[in-house]
């Protein structure tokens, strides 16, 4: 039996013990997971740091804050997720009890991506602990040094066969691929996302895959592009453009692009110093093979900022490139580096008309000082989020689902909405066995009148308060005490 299986296994013989399920033992889980943040914080940055060049700040505020506000949300929040959720009822289920009941789906497979390795694979890893499942976690073999202190530390802190690490890299994935689950998290590119969903429907396991994508950035000329354009700066230069959200490029009438590139630069200046190579806040591209590919994306267009590299050092400075017309090499695909290509276009009508031709997006950002303008954005274009005059952040908003939708991926998480797509979410009706006169309307045999009693009961749908819910309660034991009078006494 393959190391894979062998997990798997584990992972479900804990489950069917049953002890991921009482809220406390989840409770305990999480708070330990927490504990590992607090008290390994040095090995973590460490290894990320080797892996991309992020310092010790950087990685707390990009990677570990985030889980932290999102294990004392789950910690706060569990037992309010995990109660019955009672739902509207109709007239035929007036005296029943209707609810949904969340349940655990079972063992989940975590798939996750290198650019921010601790963010992306075990933000789903809190949600399945809170919906109560067992989970394998499969960090990404490219973020070599993240990935084995992740399989050092996880099992020290919580527990290591509901909850085991699997390391290694595509034939490991695959063999796992090959094992039953519950449900698929997957992380990283749309190419391999079709692989996952290939392998998953052998099964019928379904999934969520958070994907990746071109995230357009539009930017309106009447807006405080000093402002604007450090927004963006942050948001494509963060992690080295290594950000499955960082716009992607921008969008802007001819008549700005200037003052762009020069707002940009000055904020690259701010952030990064005039040398980036040497400012601890600036990050690195992954590997060589990301680096070959980011670096020939810049081949057949201008470059008005930036461009130096160093192929030993994995480093891109930040770049901008201008006046980029449709058809480049880097507006082919999601760029994944510190390339910034402009697009001019004949202001906000030819933006959206450009979006739409592509992909839908994971997100799209607006620049504008105009509500207008961000309402026929939203109302025109669709993504898997939108983030007006910022960028990245709605991302670290846990009332908002996070995902894509098209091509960026399927389903969502953080928050409540981790916890609802790794539950299953139980439709449960108790009725009692009285009240037998009201159900002959469905029973043989089938006449008109019973079906006049049936569109009655169905299609009426009266807005009713707790007060009428009673009156109608009163009047159906009536009609019930009638029927029952007419057809069986
Ligand atoms: P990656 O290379 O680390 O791959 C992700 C995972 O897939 C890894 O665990 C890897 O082992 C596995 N894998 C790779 N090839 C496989 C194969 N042939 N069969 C089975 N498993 C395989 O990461 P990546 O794909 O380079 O990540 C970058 C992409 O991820 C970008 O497109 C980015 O936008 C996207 N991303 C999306 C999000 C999001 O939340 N939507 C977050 C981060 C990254």
């Amino acid at each position: 039996m393959s190391q894979e299986q062998q997990a798997v296994e584990r992972a479900r013989k804990a489950f069917l013990t049953g002890r991921s399920k009482p809220l406390e033992y989840r409770i305990r889980q999480l708070k330990n997971l927490q504990r590992l943040f607090v008290e390994k914080q040095k090995e973590i940055a460490d290894a990320v740091k080797k892996d991309l060049n992020k310092s010790e700040v950087g990685t707390q505020l990009y990677e570990t804050l985030g889980l932290e506000s999102e294990i004392n949300l789950a910690v706060k929040k569990v037992k309010e997720w995990a109660a019955p959720r009672p739902v509207e009822k109709n007239l035929l289920t007036i005296s029943d009890t209707v609810y949904i009941q969340p349940e655990p789906l079972g063992v989940v497979l975590i798939i996750g991506a290198w650019n921010y390795p601790w963010a992306v694979t075990i933000q789903p890893l809190i949600g399945a602990i809170a919906a109560g499942n067992a989970a394998v976690v499969k960090p990404s073999e490219v973020c070599v040094h993240t990935s084995k202190v992740m399989a050092d530390l996880l099992p020290i802190y919580i527990d290591k066969e509901l909850y085991p690490v699997v390391t290694g890299g595509v034939p490991e994935t695959q063999e796992l691929l090959r094992q039953r689950f519950d449900h698929i998290f997957y992380t990283g590119n749309c190419a391999v996302g079709k692989l996952i969903m290939e392998a998953a429907a052998k099964h019928l396991t379904p999934v969520t895959l958070e994907l990746g994508g071109k995230s357009p950035c539009y930017i309106d000329k009447n807006c405080d592009l000093s402002i604007a354009c450090r927004r963006v700066a942050w948001g494509k230069y963060t992690n080295c453009g290594q950000t499955c959200i960082a716009p992607d490029y921008i969008l802007c009438e001819a008549s700005i692009q200037d003052r762009v590139i020069e707002e940009v630069k000055k904020s690259i200046k701010n952030f990064y110093t005039d040398d980036p190579k040497t400012c601890s806040d600036y990050g690195r591209i992954i590997n060589q093979r990301h680096f070959k590919r980011v670096l020939a994306l810049t081949e057949d267009s201008t470059i008005a900022v930036g461009g130096d590299h160093d192929e030993s050092d994995c480093y891109i400075a930040p770049t901008v490139l201008r006046d980029v017309k449709p058809d480049a090499k880097v507006m082919q695909e999601e760029i994944f580096g510190p390339l910034l290509p402009i697009l001019p276009v004949n202001g906000l009508d030819d933006a959206i008309k450009y979006i739409n031709r592509g992909e839908k997006p994971l997100a799209l950002y607006i620049f504008t000082p105009d509500d207008k303008v961000i309402k026929r954005m939203i109302e025109e274009t669709s993504s898997g989020g939108v983030l007006a005059n910022d960028c990245l952040v709605h991302y670290s908003v846990n009332a908002l689902p996070f995902g894509g939708v098209g091509n960026s991926g399927m389903g969502c998480y953080h928050g409540k909405y981790s916890f609802d797509q790794l539950s299953h979410l139980r439709a449960c009706l108790i009725k009692k066995l009285n009240m037998e006169g009201v159900n002959d309307m469905r029973y043989p045999p089938h006449t008109p009148k019973k079906l006049g009693w049936a569109r009655f009961f169905l299609l009426s749908n009266p807005d009713l308060g707790w007060m009428g819910r009673m009156a109608l309660l009163a009047a159906l034991v009536v009609v019930a005490a009638v029927v029952l009078q007419k057809y069986f006494l």
